[in-house]
């Protein structure tokens, strides 16, 4: 039985039997796993403060062919994230992300991208707090990463340009229409604004750092993250738990 050491970022964790943990995390090279952490919350445990939310660590373990479960070993903190949980929505915005990337990928798949993305956007909150433009960003890429994303800049059914034009869509599809091609679908559809569909277009076409220096509008970031999340919901047939407490967090 052969140890594994890779890098990985914690996703969740649950307390398990006496003193253990059953860790949900993302393992740089085979994707995302769970283990157990035997005595991780005991006193003085082996663990310390490795397997907090998001934590980026660098992991020991041991897979057993007829388990679902890897056994961890040992962990080490390459760098934590814990501190940036003392502010509200910064807390919601990680354990959002978390939550989505737990949520998207399947056991055991390759998700270098992912793993990349996750990282960023949670360095991201930490240079900047917590922009909503991170979120948009984040989001957006995960549902491209997932295959799901249609065009941002065209009507997804006659293919016309929607510069400076209201586009529609039908919550939880990512298809995007014009709005002779919404009065043919009988209005069903909702109104995305030029403001979140160019928050949008900015966050896939460039990096982080230069969507962030753009400072892009906050009610277009947070409503093209709108756009974003039903999409992945639509994906996963459920509801996020984290994206609920981020519309409490908003009205209160
Ligand atoms: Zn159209």
């Amino acid at each position: 039985m052969p140890v594994k050491e890779s890098e990985a970022i914690v996703l969740r964790t649950f307390p398990l039997g006496e003193g253990d943990r059953l860790v949900s995390f993302l393992d740089r090279q085979s994707g995302r796993l769970r283990g157990v952490a035997r005595g991780a919350r005991l006193p003085k445990s082996r663990f310390g403060s490795t397997l907090e939310l998001l934590s980026y660590i660098r992991i020991w373990y041991f897979e057993r062919e007829s388990r679902e479960l890897v056994r961890i070993n040992q962990c080490e903190l390459i760098e934590s994230f814990l501190d940036l949980q003392k502010d509200y929505q910064a807390g919601i915005f990680l354990a959002l992300m978390s939550e989505i990337t737990e949520a998207v990928l399947g056991e055991r798949e390759a998700a270098d991208p992912q793993f990349r993305l996750l990282l960023l956007a949670a360095r991201a909150i930490r240079t900047n707090g917590p922009s909503p433009a991170i979120l948009a960003y984040f989001c957006l890429w995960t549902v491209r990463l997932g295959g799901w994303l249609g065009s941002l800049d065209h009507c997804a059914q006659c293919g016309k340009a929607l510069h400076g034009e209201p586009a529609y869509t039908v919550p939880g599809s990512s298809r995007v229409s014009c709005e002779d091609c919404r009065d043919n679908a009988g209005r069903t559809m909702k109104p995305v604004s030029q403001v979140a569909l160019s928050v949008g277009t900015g966050a896939l076409s460039g990096t982080l750092e230069r969507l962030l220096k753009e400072n892009p509008s906050l009610s277009g970031s947070l409503e093209i993250s709108s756009y974003a999340l039903d999409i992945l919901e639509h994906h996963m047939e459920r509801k996020l738990v984290s994206r609920q407490m981020l519309a409490i967090g908003k009205s209160g």
